[in-house]
């Protein structure tokens, strides 16, 4: 379970970016966190993955205050939790396979795991086809696609999808939505930042609505209200 306890983020110029936020995620729930922009939506992610630390209240992840995780301890954490951007962020010289293969790799896993499980998964985001090709001969979903191979390949607990739409037209918006789905549905957590109401409704799921760093709404069947 993902827990924040009253959590509020000051960055160091005086923003505050975050204000007693107080909610708690579940195993396998699938979570849309909606806000305009500035709303503290990113800050929230960040203090997930310890990139930054809360100024006040706890965050924590089965019952770990991810404050109190020893620096060495912090890849174990990065690996729990898979996350996904709205800029793809793949490495350009490495192709879609060495992509997600490149994830192993940095983990520690074995040629042999490797070699099975990458053209396993990128078979489960519909990219066999397109596996040797380079970012640069791939479409933005298809990118986004292999961002999201990536982000699985090390089985974590839970999906963090920051805006992963937001570079996307309607019909790869769907697809993308629709593979989110599919790992849910296979059991793990997803966490999803969002503008886009289209997405929220049609999933129907719960919707946490951030202001000005509140939570304003905590809507268990997808209302999407800003
Ligand atoms: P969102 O993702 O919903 O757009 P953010 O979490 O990025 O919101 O930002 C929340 C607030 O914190 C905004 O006012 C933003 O300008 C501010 N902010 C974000 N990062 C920093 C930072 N590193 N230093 C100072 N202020 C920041």
């Amino acid at each position: 379970m993902i827990y924040f306890d009253n959590v509020s983020k000051t960055y160091p110029d005086g923003t505050m970016a975050l204000d007693g936020v107080t909610f708690a995620i579940k195993e396998g729930e699938f979570v849309s966190i909606v806000g305009h922009s500035g709303a503290g939506k990113t800050t929230l992610t960040k203090l997930l993955l310890g990139e930054e630390q809360a100024t006040n209240g706890t965050v924590s992840i089965d019952s770990i205050d991810i404050k109190k995780i020893k620096k060495k301890d912090m890849p174990e954490l990065r690996r729990r939790i898979g996350i996904i951007f709205q800029d793809f962020r793949l490495l350009p010289n490495k192709t879609a396979y060495e992509n997600v293969a490149f994830a192993m790799e940095v983990a520690g896993k074995p040629d042999t795991d490797i070699a099975s499980d990458v053209p396993h998964v990128l078979e489960l985001v519909d990219l066999t086809k397109k596996m040797w090709n380079f970012p640069r001969q791939l479409s933005g979903g298809e990118l986004q696609r292999v961002a999201i191979a990536r982000a699985i390949i090390n089985h974590p607990d839970v999906i963090v999808a920051d805006e992963p739409t937001g570079n996307l037209d309607p019909v790869n918006t769907y697809e993308i939505i629709q593979i989110l789905k599919k790992i849910n549905d296979l059991g793990t957590t997803v966490i999803l930042t969002t503008h886009n109401k289209g997405v929220v409704e049609s999933l129907g799921k719960r919707v946490i609505t951030m202001d000005h760093g509140r939570v304003t709404r905590d809507d268990p069947t997808g209302k999407y209200a800003l």
